[in-house]
């Protein structure tokens, strides 16, 4: 089996007046992240993993933030066009592992329903989508809640 490995990051600001979307998942705060988009970093950074590991350039090639048709667009949809991007190449997704860096709220269950909708995008059981989190203890950005960051890893294999 030939595997292939990509990797994702992206960061936003925290702001007030935004909702917070994690991963598909309206998140209860009083700041939400800035951005074109509806601006969900986590699946935001998911896609430019999958692009990656498909070598396919990246999300800012494909949904470029000067098309109106990106204004508040939902970003687990686009995901899903990312993902038939990467079939169309004849892969297939193995596995999809995150890290959301941000200082609070709590996620604990919402976590869950992070990997149910990302895996529902993908069309991959939740057991082959994991999201963890991580604060900053404090310092830099993510510590200092002026925004939050995401990291992705995906593994896709060839179809045999
Ligand atoms: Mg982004």
């Amino acid at each position: 089996m030939s595997v292939r490995t990509g990797i994702g990051w992206d960061s936003h600001r925290l702001v007030p007046g935004r909702p917070l979307i994690l991963g598909g998942v309206r998140v209860e705060h009083e700041l939400g992240l800035e951005g074109y988009s509806d601006a969900d970093v986590l699946t935001h950074a998911v896609m430019d993993a999958l692009l990656g590991a498909a070598g396919l350039d990246d999300i800012g090639v494909h949904f470029p933030d000067s098309d109106p048709r990106y204004s508040g667009a939902d970003s687990v949809a686009l995901l899903a066009v990312v993902v038939e991007l990467v079939r169309g190449r004849g892969l297939e997704v193995v596995n999809v592992d995150t890290t959301l860096m941000m200082e609070r709220p709590k996620l604990g269950p919402l976590r869950a329903q992070m990997r149910e909708r990302l895996a529902a995008a993908i069309g991959l059981d939740p057991g082959r989508v994991n999201v963890k989190a991580s604060t900053g203890e404090g310092i830099g950005f993510v510590g200092r809640q002026e925004g939050v960051a995401a990291l992705a890893v995906a593994t896709v294999s060839e179809r045999g």
